[in-house]
């Protein structure tokens, strides 16, 4: 399960150093870079809460990623492993699942 959360803080430093082209000192900024397709989504799609739709963003992203992966794309054909993408909600404690759940 690749899970985002609420108020994530590390997606919000990166999207403010990305609005703000401001980069991120050290390593931070690796992280950054690997939320960059994440938050042009964000961008592109628009909406009340911009980090919480980059969060989202990079959940599906990094569901897919996976889903793709050389390693994990047999087992995930044959129905031997499931990538589950979800967000969890500090406001409603509940864990709401966007992406490959298992049928
Ligand atoms: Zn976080």
């Amino acid at each position: 399960m690749v899970l985002g959360h609420q108020r994530c803080g590390a997606v919000k430093a990166a999207y403010e150093s990305l609005r703000d082209g401001e980069p991120l000192p050290g390593n931070l900024q690796a992280i950054v870079k690997a939320l960059q397709p994440a938050y042009e989504q964000a961008v592109s799609e628009g909406g009340a809460d911009p980090v919480e739709t980059m969060t989202r963003a990079q959940v599906t992203l990094t569901a897919a990623d996976l889903r793709s992966n050389q390693d994990l794309a047999p087992l995930v054909g044959k129905g031997a492993l499931a990538v589950v993408g979800a967000y969890y909600s500090f406001d409603t404690g509940k864990v709401e699942v966007l992406v490959g759940a298992p049928s």
